[in-house]
């Protein structure tokens, strides 16, 4: 059915997503941040942490498959993270068959997690190109429907949800931040907002190794970037070169992007751990963290999404015990919070 997905996402998709998700993955948690003194400004939190399966993609992935006829063969897609818990969950939900292809790299403990929302995996290869060789061949051999991350109009519209509840619930905000990799929570949520409330300030955040949407915004086109390890693992890879959605409505509709090193995100997930009493993932955490570091001027009346959970808890325990992590070929050091 791709040749009836509209061409881009408007605002009525996403008030229909909203519909579409209703008692399923929506009206999470807005609350007053702890570090509201500290910063000298008001906070909000957005806590997609609290959604079922732990992150906010399971509201673009709830809102594309329940769009699919009642003959879909099953859906699929290549993601290790939580874009391919998304889809698990979401199938289980609609009652189709889910593959989720991955590497044979990936750690076992990701393919469990996959496995016990009921999805089935697929190992394949050595590399994530080959998981998207093997969903491709799904497609095309056995009629499956591949779910896009993020540049996909229907993923864009259920991210874009966050969007409205956090404008409907604060009409004067003043600044919204959100955390950026693909783009596609930042397209729809910007999307909403700016409709809601046009002179909004909106505020891009990724980390500094592998900022793959920034280096896009500042070329002016798709452009890939190395992959590196990073706290933020969740804003990792790229935008996709044929980037058909998420990169055009990231250009036209955020104000700034800031990026974060790797000892900001360390700082921001401490934060939100020791202040607000929150386990985030640090691409959850960037929002704290670009206010953490004073990389946004007055920025008044303020709101960031934290997005997700699933951080691998043995690298969160080193974090809010002050250790020191090391990332591939960096080390980020230890550092107590005060
Ligand atoms: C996917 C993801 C993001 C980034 O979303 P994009 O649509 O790719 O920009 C941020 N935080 C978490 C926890 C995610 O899983």
């Amino acid at each position: 059915m791709a040749e009836s997905l509209p061409e881009r996402p408007h605002m009525a998709d996403i008030l229909a997503a909203a519909q579409r998700i209703r008692g399923q993955a929506d009206a999470t948690p807005l609350l007053p941040s702890a570090l509201t003194e500290r910063l000298g400004h008001p906070l909000w939190l957005k806590l997609e942490t609290c959604q079922p399966m732990g992150a906010f993609k399971l509201r673009g992935a709830l809102n594309a498959l329940a769009q699919l006829p009642d003959s879909t063969r099953g859906v699929t897609c290549c993601s290790t993270g939580n874009h391919g818990r998304a889809v698990a969950y979401a199938a289980r939900a609609r009652g189709l068959r889910a593959v989720i292809c991955m590497s044979e790299l990936v750690p076992a403990t990701k393919v469990e997690g996959i496995r016990a929302l009921g999805a089935e995996v697929r190992l394949i290869g050595r590399s994530q190109d080959d998981a998207q060789l093997k969903a491709t061949r799904l497609v095309r051999e056995e009629g499956f429907t591949d779910i896009p991350p993020f540049d996909h109009p229907q993923v864009i519209a259920g991210q874009g949800t966050i969007g409205l509840e956090i404008l409907q619930a604060l009409p004067d905000l003043d600044t919204l931040i959100i955390p950026l990799s693909g783009g596609g929570l930042a397209a729809g949520v910007a999307l909403a907002a700016r409709t809601l409330s046009p002179g909004l300030r909106i505020v891009g955040v990724s980390m500094e190794r592998g900022a793959a949407m920034q280096a896009s915004l500042e070329a002016g086109r798709p452009v890939p970037v190395e992959e590196v390890e990073s706290l933020a693992d969740s804003l990792g890879g790229g935008i996709g070169l044929e980037n058909r959605h998420s990169f055009a409505l990231c250009r036209a509709l955020l104000d700034e992007v800031v990026l974060l090193s790797e000892a900001e995100i360390y700082r921001a997930m401490q934060a939100l751990y020791f202040e607000d009493r929150l386990v985030a993932e640090g691409g959850a955490a960037v929002g704290v963290g670009a206010l953490l570091a004073g990389r946004i001027a007055a920025p008044g009346r303020t709101a960031t999404i934290v997005t997700g959970r699933n951080v691998d808890m043995a690298q969160f325990t080193q974090v809010v015990t002050g250790q020191a992590v090391t990332l591939g070929d960096v080390t980020v050091p230890g550092q107590v919070w005060r």
